[in-house]
């Protein structure tokens, strides 16, 4: 088969419990329950069943209808790719998909590519959001998500938030979000908002549910990188960060790499002493290379940020993740940042 592939891939859903993570624009399974009919669940299901696996994650998901494990791999057909758990959302809970994936597990789509199985003989393994290394299957692959935004914005009924605002007030905010290396352009669409962009070079699509000025900016802000002619210096970065209230920690930009763009970022826990050298005690300049700390400290090399990703760095990712848990999340929206794969350690 050719090495260029692209993928449609269909059955993400937003975190329901969490608003606040993962990328903007996944739609809410819960509009599309009991809309397939018994028999078309049942071989609409064994078809998702039937998928090559591509991608196999470290932990599981839960459904987000009925909490139930759903697995932890990723699965193609050759046109489109769906995670595992698909499969229970259609047949426990009778959720329906686009036409062509319909179709295709009713026997009328076009025939599997030849070589799919030996393609994906290695699937990509991912752990804590970052994949680790790139099997020679996932070379010329390209995975798109329009098609399945497009398809749930229109299946799925809006749900406007009540204190939701004008699409003109809508408009300047993700105006205000725009710079060199990322444009939103906002508007109505399905008793929603559509956002058109780029980012970093790659455009983007998906819609999003009408909300306030403050829930629409934190969710472009979760894909947008920082304005490069606006990065703070670290004195202001600190000033910042020492403005914010954690309940059992505090942050800090403790060195610059100014041509690099990189800030060595520290989580301290109260009580725990900021380190004489920090670079020393890091370790390691490279981007996204974090460390663990005996006293329960970690830091990172980061990306630099304006005010705007700074803050929402600080309130969404340190703010609220656990010690523990903060590798995984920030590592994950700095890869994003970055657009590349991040270490971690420790
Ligand atoms: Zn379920």
């Amino acid at each position: 088969m050719s090495k260029e592939l692209t993928l449609e891939m269909v059955g993400y859903w937003a975190s329901l419990d969490t608003d606040d993570e993962g990328p903007p624009g996944l739609p809410d399974p819960r509009g599309l329950v009991g809309r397939c009919g018994i028999v078309e669940s049942r071989q609409l299901a064994k078809y998702l069943e039937s998928g090559v696996v591509i991608r196999s994650y470290m932990g599981s998901a839960a459904c987000r209808i009925c909490g139930a494990d759903v697995g932890n791999k990723e699965l193609t057909d050759g046109r489109w790719a769906w995670p595992s758990g698909l499969a229970h959302y259609v047949r426990e809970h009778h959720v329906p998909l686009p036409e062509g994936l319909m179709a295709a597990a009713n026997g009328d789509g076009p025939p599997r590519p030849s070589g799919l199985e030996a393609r994906f003989e290695k699937p990509q393994i991912v752990a804590s959001g970052v994949a680790i290394g790139r099997p020679a299957g996932w070379e010329g692959l390209r995975v798109s998500f329009e098609a399945w935004f497009e398809w749930a914005a229109q299946a799925i009924p809006a749900q406007p938030a009540a204190d939701a605002v004008t699409t003109e007030e809508a408009i300047e905010v993700a105006d205000a979000l725009s710079h060199d290396r990322a444009s939103f352009n906002l508007e109505d669409a399905y008793g929603r908002w559509r956002v058109v962009g780029r980012v970093h070079g790659r455009r983007v699509r998906f819609y999003l549910e009408r909300s306030s000025s403050d829930a629409l900016r934190e969710r472009l802000l979760r894909i947008r990188p920082p304005d490069p002619d606006n990065l703070l210096s670290m004195d202001a970065a600190n000033e910042i960060a020492g403005r914010h209230k954690f309940p059992d920690r505090e942050v800090r930009v403790l060195a610059a790499h100014e041509q690099a763009g990189l800030w060595l970022v520290w989580v301290k826990p109260d009580g725990a002493e900021w380190p004489d050298d920090a670079i020393s005690a890091h370790g390691n300049m490279q981007p996204g290379f974090e460390a663990s700390h005996p006293d329960g400290s970690r830091s990172r090399m980061c990306a630099m940020q304006d005010a705007l990703s700074w803050e929402h760095m600080l309130t969404h990712e340190i703010g609220r993740a656990e010690p523990q848990g903060f590798g995984a999340r920030l590592g994950a929206i700095l890869a994003k940042q970055a657009g590349k794969p991040v270490q971690t350690c420790g």
